[in-house]
């Protein structure tokens, strides 16, 4: 798939485009308001507003609907701000298209479902308007990715991808937990794909957005999605995951950015010695994997020739404790070297399992 860069899509474009507004449209003053604080935050490239509410439970409030467009025309002539609203409907599609809203995104309960993606996609078809899709709500990176490919199928290649996090039953720091192997694999099995993260969805809490933004700088990433509200705590959705134009501006100006390369020579020289360390030992290791595997070998031909299992259990836990106690004397973390353990022990048993079912073919054949 080959994605069009963010910055032919977003002029001006600076790291991490910043995309902020409120979880819903309210008012029209409530959005007016927002985005004539949010104009003033440089970062801040693109407004969100949710118009067409998807909410967990029915009788809540499910968005003022298609008059909120209305708001968010003035927002982009006014400010100069992009805009962008959820889709989950072709219908919502052809009314934010009629209504000049910028780019469109695709919501973590909509992208869970095949077919709801495939109908949003065929109403995208010849528009090419960009859509950036959150990550299903179930951590699923086939179903994220198989969302991605039918919007890339329509003929758009303005997409990027929106990390959300992962409802999961047991989340006692975050509402959705955010497994960053999972966006880190999207980026590996989809290079050129933007990744913004969403620390709002992720945290549920305002005190935790700049934590959250932060590590989603230094995992790369290539924006933030941030809910703001000019007065969070009566925000009618998400109110406790919402922070204030001023909050915004201190998170975005407190982030630390780092690069994958650093211009300082000095610093490269020591990096590249110390990864040389590595490669040795690394070498050391291997070689000493191997020397083990063949003694493991000689003990799986004795055992098949005196009649002995593979697997002692007697054996297994005595070796385990003497690797923990010596890690431990080592200083290595305990976890670390018996999870290493367990799949070094299971090959060892995989491979004198083997090796007794060759020795008992040949005495069959016999
Ligand atoms: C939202 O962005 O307000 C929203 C509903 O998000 P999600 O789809 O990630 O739950
Ligand atoms: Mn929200």
């Amino acid at each position: 798939m080959d994605f069009l860069p963010l910055n032919k899509w977003i002029t001006n474009l600076k790291k991490p485009l910043v995309i902020a507004g409120p979880c819903s449209a309210e008012s029209e003053e409530q959005v007016l308001q927002t985005a004539h604080a949010l104009k003033n935050i440089e970062d801040v490239r693109i407004f969100r507003a949710g118009v067409w509410k998807p909410r967990t439970r029915p009788g809540t409030f499910e968005g003022v609907g298609t008059k909120a467009l209305v708001w968010l025309s003035k927002v982009k002539e006014e400010t100069g701000l992009l805009t962008s609203v959820e889709v989950a409907k072709p219908d919502h599609v052809e009314k934010a298209l009629e209504f000049g809203i910028d780019i469109l995104w695709i919501g973590a309960r909509t992208s869970v479902n095949p077919f709801a993606v495939q109908e949003i996609a065929d109403a995208l078809k010849g528009t090419n308007i960009p859509i950036m899709v959150k990550n299903p709500i179930n951590a699923d990176l086939s179903l994220w990715m198989g969302a991605i490919e039918r919007i890339h199928g329509a003929g758009i290649n303005k997409i990027a991808a929106i990390h959300r996090g992962f409802s999961t039953l047991d989340e006692p720091r975050y509402r959705n937990r955010p497994f960053w192997r999972i966006p880190i694999e999207l980026k590996h099995k989809l290079p050129g794909l933007p990744v913004i993260c969403d620390p709002s969805h992720i945290t549920g809490k305002r005190d935790l957005i700049a934590e959250v933004s932060q590590k989603a700088m230094d995992v790369d990433m290539d924006g933030l999605m941030i809910e703001t509200h000019p007065n969070p705590d009566a925000a009618w959705s998400d109110a406790s995951q919402q922070v204030t134009p001023a909050m915004l501006a201190d998170i975005i100006g407190g982030l630390k950015l780092r690069t994958e390369f650093s211009p300082s020579r000095t610093f490269e020289h020591e990096l590249e010695g110390l990864r040389e360390q590595i490669d040795r030992i690394d070498r050391i290791l291997l070689e000493n994997l191997k020397s083990r595997m063949d003694v493991v070998e000689k003990i799986g031909k004795a055992k098949s020739a005196n009649n002995v299992t593979p697997l002692q259990l007697h054996r297994m836990d005595a070796m385990m404790k003497n690797r923990l106690e010596v890690a431990l004397a080592l200083g290595l973390p305990e976890k670390y070297i018996k999870e290493i353990y367990e799949v070094v022990h299971a090959e060892s048993v995989k491979r004198q399992t083997d090796i007794m079912n060759s020795f008992q073919n040949d005495k069959d054949s016999e």
